[in-house]
């Protein structure tokens, strides 16, 4: 590791273990007692950012009365979903239930909500039931726009699996690589910025063509980009030239990647510059934040949800908070790590605004690895903080994994991106 990165790493651990410390322990935000009866907050979606909030709510004061909203009685992580596409893991290692969240005091809703009334701050959910609130957390994640890609709907991703929600989505891009030849394309539409998971495609991309070395080797894979840079990218252009020389080829934007429609009748993908029939496409279409976040009146017209920095709360619908994908969080990319540390800086905000105190101005981090192969990991990590409005790269902190590194190096990143996916798992669902 160059002295530089050590620098870096060094100040960037330096500046997570006070976010982590201030966040971890309830005891660092001592809240009077309410006067009255305990403040109700409701939390709709079971992902990431939602249960990690509900779970830190009642940690931080468990006379809060917390109401975690979400439809699915198991929920399908993504992060390491491109493993199971690989054929690497199950799907069953990906799922997780709410019986521990509703052991530790958060009445969970297994409905989805419908309604939210921002002036009267009740949420309607699909059952009838309504729900009144003092402060509400919005966390439902992405949608996928179905509208922005001609010839891509809900029927064409049955023919074209995006799998960018776990579960039949990825089970489907699975089938489709064990059914297809050697021989074969695979090709992987990428969209713009922003967008859930910003390394994703292109580890997507790395455990396909492991895959495909291992099993079908005359195969190659394409991917088809509406960006001219993306994440990690010298690191996992190295490691396509290093692990699958000559398998993987990367059309960027100003080269002619951006797809603009699909058949899905030919499994055609078609640009400016000319069609591609693939024997598997996996097309990751524009995304925005999930509709209860529009219904409440908490998007703006990028389809996103801008907030304050410091809460969380949305600049357009007032004791609505918004985290993880669904918001427009600065510098801090659309990841689980980055909704889990938003999730508990929420928490930690709205207990302390129901207690009538102001809250502490916090320093959040995230850290994603991706795994070029099943023994090589690589990773980025950035520390943010709030600065004129927005949520901003803390300069000189964080970093990437070295460009040189050892394969030892690699093999550990890839066993600590293991470790981070238990942990951060344990932690949200208990
Ligand atoms: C292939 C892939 C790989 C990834 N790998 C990583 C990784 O390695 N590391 C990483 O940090 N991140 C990774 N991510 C990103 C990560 O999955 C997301 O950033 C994270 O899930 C965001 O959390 P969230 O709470 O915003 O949304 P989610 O976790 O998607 O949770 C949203 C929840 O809201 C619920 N919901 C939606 N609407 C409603 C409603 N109206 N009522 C009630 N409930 C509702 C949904 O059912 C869902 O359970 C990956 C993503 C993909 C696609």
């Amino acid at each position: 590791m160059s002295t530089s990165l050590r620098m870096t790493r060094r100040e960037f651990v330096g500046a997570s273990a006070v976010t982590v410390t201030a966040l971890t322990f309830p005891s660092a935000f001592p809240l009077p007692a309410f006067a009255q009866s305990a403040p109700r907050v409701v939390v709709i979606g079971g992902g990431f950012g939602g249960a990690s909030c509900a779970r830190a709510l009642k940690a931080i004061d468990p006379k809060l009365q917390i109401t975690l909203v979400e439809p699915n009685k198991t929920f399908v992580a993504c992060p390491f979903s491109n493993n199971v596409i690989a054929g690497l893991r199950s799907i069953e290692a990906q799922q997780f239930g709410y019986d521990k969240i509703a052991a530790g005091g958060v009445t969970v809703a297994a409905q989805a909500a419908t309604a939210v009334n921002a002036a009267a701050r009740t949420v309607g959910l699909a059952d009838g039931t309504t729900l009144s609130y003092d402060r509400l957390v919005l966390s439902p994640g992405v949608d996928l726009r179905f509208d922005a890609l001609q010839g891509y709907d809900e029927a064409a991703a049955a023919k074209m699996p995006h799998a960018w929600k776990a579960g039949d989505q990825t089970l489907l891009l699975r089938r489709q690589l064990d059914a297809m030849d050697d021989g074969g394309l695979v090709v992987i539409a990428a969209p713009a910025n922003p967008f859930r998971c910003p390394p994703g495609p292109y580890e997507r991309a790395c455990l396909i063509a492991h895959y495909l070395k291992t099993k079908k080797p005359r195969s190659k894979l394409l991917i088809l980009d509406a960006k001219d840079t993306f994440s990690k990218q010298r690191l996992f252009q190295n490691a396509w030239k290093e692990l699958y020389p000559g398998m993987i080829e990367w059309v960027s934007l100003s080269q002619g990647g951006k797809v603009n429609a699909v058949d899905p009748a030919t499994n055609t993908l078609i640009t400016d510059f000319g069609n591609h029939t693939a024997q598997v496409a996996n097309v990751i279409p524009p995304q925005r934040a999930g509709r209860i976040a529009t219904i409440a009146g908490a998007t703006d017209n990028t389809g996103w949800c801008a907030i304050d920095p410091v809460t969380f709360e949305s600049k357009s619908a007032p004791n609505i908070h918004v985290i993880g994908d669904a918001c427009l969080a600065g510098g801090m990319p659309k990841s689980a790590f980055s909704a889990n540390a938003q999730a508990k800086v929420c928490a930690a905000a709205i207990a302390t605004l129901l207690s009538g105190g102001s809250p502490a101005t916090p320093k959040l981090i995230n850290t994603c690895y991706s795994l070029a192969a099943p023994d090589y990991g690589i990773s980025i990590a950035g520390v943010y903080q709030p600065k004129n409005g927005v949520l901003a790269d803390v300069e000189g902190a964080g970093g990437v994994s070295p460009a040189d590194a050892p394969r030892e190096f690699r093999a550990r990143e890839a066993d600590y991106a293991q470790s981070w996916f238990s942990t951060v798992t344990a932690e949200v669902f208990g």
